[in-house]
């Protein structure tokens, strides 16, 4: 497999280099440079398909030979070890619950892959221990720190926004000891995706340490997120359905990203529902036509706190020739935080179901997307369930409250001591924290 940048098309990386560089030297993003259409046979035989077998096919047509197929084989096998079910709630309406894994959040497909692959490499070359940076405005951070545990010569440092992100979360950022290290910064999460972009830039850090990003902006982290579009697709065709659009909660646009990668591979989708809350920066785009991103403002649905999308920039070099493409694909929708207060009551009432803040703005999309195709009879709705409820406990009144069943991850949490370094919104003050550990 080999790879370009957004911002030079004629630049080709082989996929070992883009999963550890995470971003080109001129800063745009990694793009593979040939996107495999899977072959009908495999869409024939999709009903027949388990969600590893899925993966299997999928991630063999992207990496080709980037590693031996038994190798992936075992990596897909251990990462996706949890079903990513496509639960239906009402007559055309279905719920993908993405947060089965440990974390309890989707970002447990991107991170559990990724650091499996990264892990392979190193076992495969020795040499010096890996620093992986991640800037996390909630879930991400829990996903990598847990996909990286114990995974040896590796350190993960995580920077969130101190104060912005809830009780559970705090609890899976702090709790994990070993390779895992918490700052906890005096910010937005912007300003921590900022600090960890400046450090990838910096010359002496580059030097002094072996940097690695596992943001959504890694290409490693987006592959594994197409399989489980597909994994729907495919538990619908089981239930005879055959016309189907994705809501997609964003905030970096990872997510849908990689729905869209999905669709390039061959799948068939009638429309994505890109699904926002106040920070509706690519709402506002496909209305439009104008990019403006600006700082962002916080919501319930926190890890969607985004106002400038790092994905954004590989799904616009996608369409940049066939804009019409893009906006006939992709509807935007923005709700405000009385509406996701308001989704999450009316599907508790409809359903007896619970949506996170996150996957209630993914409801309400779909809501609305309905009402606005009266006639599109017969299509069905999978909305994205991106995290589990009980990590926003805060959110809800007491009746909804109650209906919610804590997992076991969860509890095992509870009581183990927090551990967090604070940290100013200052690049001087990160580059000490790293360098202190350089040497040991
Ligand atoms: C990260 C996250 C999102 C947004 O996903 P993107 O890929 O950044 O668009 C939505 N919901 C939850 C719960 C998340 O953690």
């Amino acid at each position: 497999m080999l790879l370009y940048s957004t911002n030079d098309h004629a630049l080709r990386v082989p996929f070992r280099e883009a999963l550890f560089n995470s971003l080109p030297a001129d800063r745009g993003l990694y793009l593979p440079v040939t996107i495999p259409r899977l072959p009908a046979a495999f869409w024939a035989g999709l009903t027949e398909l388990s969600l590893p077998q899925i993966a299997y096919e999928m991630a063999r047509a992207l990496l080709q030979n980037a590693l031996p197929a038994a190798v992936l084989r075992g990596i897909i096998d251990e990462a996706f070890d949890f079903p990513a079910p496509a639960v239906p709630l009402g007559p055309d309406t279905y719920v993908l619950e993405l947060f089965h894994g440990p974390s309890l959040a989707f970002k447990d497909f991107g991170a559990r892959f990724m650091s499996r692959l990264m892990g392979y490499y190193l076992r495969q070359e020795g040499g010096r221990p890996l620093d992986v940076l991640v800037a996390t405005s909630g879930d991400t951070g829990g996903a990598v720190a847990l996909g990286f545990l114990g995974v040896p010569g590796v350190r993960v440092t995580i920077l969130y926004p101190r104060g912005k992100v809830s009780p559970i979360q705090q609890q899976q950022l702090t709790t994990n000891g070993q390779n895992i290290r918490a700052l906890a910064v005096g910010g937005t999460f912007d300003d921590c995706q900022a600090l960890v972009k400046q450090a990838f830039a910096d010359a002496e850090l580059n030097r002094q340490l072996r940097l690695t990003s596992a943001n959504s902006i890694n290409i490693a982290r987006l592959i594994p997120q197409t399989f489980y579009y597909v994994g729907a697709y495919a538990q619908l065709l089981r239930q005879g359905r055959r016309e189907v659009v994705f809501s997609v909660p964003s905030g970096n646009f990872g997510n849908l990203g990689a729905g869209l990668l999905a669709w390039k591979m061959g799948l068939p989708v009638r429309q994505f529902l890109a699904a926002t809350n106040a920070n509706d920066v690519v709402p506002a785009f496909l209305r439009s036509g104008v990019y403006q991103p600006r700082p962002s403002v916080a919501t319930l649905s926190n890890a969607m706190d985004v106002g400038n999308p790092s994905n954004w920039a590989r799904i616009a070099d996608w369409f940049r020739d066939e804009p019409e493409v893009l906006s006939r694909l992709v509807t935007g929708y923005s709700f405000s935080d009385e509406q996701t207060r308001a989704a999450i009551r009316q599907a508790f009432e409809q359903y007896g179901y619970v949506l996170c803040p996150h996957t209630a703005i993914a409801w309400r999309a779909w809501q609305q997307w309905q009402q606005e195709h009266p006639q599109a009879d017969g299509v069905a709705g999978v909305f994205l369930a991106t995290a589990h409820p009980c990590k926003f406990p805060e959110v809800f009144d007491s009746e909804v409250a109650a209906r919610i069943e804590v997992p076991a991850q969860v509890r095992e949490l509870a009581g183990r001591p927090r551990q967090a370094t604070p940290l100013p919104v200052d690049f001087k003050a990160l580059k000490a924290y790293l360098l202190a550990g350089a040497g040991g």
